[in-house]
């Protein structure tokens, strides 16, 4: 591949900060795009960021900024909300810049929307996985269809598991970041009930839990002012996702909820660890504290 980067000025990363699973700390941050091509979740804060894709030359440049500090590690993150919209042509080139000046880097992951894994023909996304894709990190968020539809996430639960069906045929791992409290007050219930048994049918490789926040200048915060949604206590929602877990049937899973009670993290390896996570959490739940209170107004990034 030729050096295309000679009269091109660009940075490695256009934000001051970085936004990663939790899981890939160690993996090569790629920044190949920005912004979200859904852009309609009312909670999102992300939603209005403005839209970009890097072209080739700007990727490649800087992957070779970032290659002299990075060579040792095997694994790429392609940054951007849902890199798994970009056309399979520009993926591919993508993949061949990493080869190019990552040498080490054998496994590639990034953020996917349901419907972008839906998009891609079987064939375009074997080709993928055989240049390297080797794992999505999707934003599930809740398995309660209508929470979904409330906080208008452009999910279809059953599209969800034909996506997550295609992916386990062509090997491609799936993992999900779901969110604790998304379905409020009156949703919790079933946000856990149903939570568990799509997570059973669809039996990610790992799951990520954060809590919901309000974020101004959002239409869930607008929403919640005028009094159309009642967020739930750090208590209430830790209760949620416990009885979400008790629920789970996984047959080999990482489980993290990085947000309980507002300020610890509870994670552990499904099945083997469940009890262990349900006594955690059931003595977290007797913890005093201010967590019978709503979480506070975060302050905009
Ligand atoms: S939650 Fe994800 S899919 Fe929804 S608007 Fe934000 S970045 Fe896009």
């Amino acid at each position: 591949m030729a050096d295309q980067t000679e009269y091109i000025e660009v940075r490695p990363f256009t934000g001051e900060e970085i936004y990663l699973p939790i899981w890939e700390e160690g993996s090569v941050p790629l920044e190949v795009q920005l912004g979200c091509s859904w852009h309609r979740c009312k909670f999102c804060d992300f939603a209005n960021d403005p839209r970009h894709v890097f072209s080739l030359q700007e990727v490649a440049a800087k992957a070779q900024m970032l290659a002299p500090y990075m060579q040792d590690r095997p694994r790429a993150f392609l940054l951007g909300e849902n890199a798994l919209m970009l056309p399979t042509n520009h993926l591919l080139e993508v993949l061949d810049i990493i080869e190019y000046y990552l040498p080490n880097v054998y496994q590639v992951s990034s953020y996917a929307r349901f419907d972008d894994v839906i998009r891609k023909s079987m064939g375009e996304l074997e080709e993928l996985a055989g240049k390297g894709l080797c794992e999505l990190h999707i934003g599930l968020e809740s398995g309660c269809q209508e929470a979904l539809d409330f906080m208008d996430k452009g999910i279809d639960l059953n599209e969800a598991l034909q996506a997550c069906e295609r992916l386990r045929l062509l090997g491609i791992d799936y993992s999900f970041t779901m969110i604790a409290g998304l379905g409020g007050v009156e949703l919790s219930d079933r946000h856990a009930r149903e939570s568990a048994a799509f997570l059973n049918a669809a039996q990610p490789k790992r799951i990520w839990i954060t809590g919901l926040l309000l974020w101004p200048d959002t239409p869930l915060f607008q929403i919640a002012e005028a009094g159309g949604f009642a967020q739930l206590t750090f208590r209430q929602r830790l209760r949620e996702t416990r009885d979400m877990v008790s629920g789970l049937d996984l047959r080999d899973c990482t489980f993290v909820d990085s947000t309980v009670l507002g300020d610890c993290t509870v994670q552990g390896h499904l099945p083997d660890q469940k009890d262990a996570i349900l006594a955690a959490m059931d003595k977290l739940l007797e913890a005093e504290g201010p967590y019978d209170e709503v979480p506070p107004i975060p302050v905009k990034r």
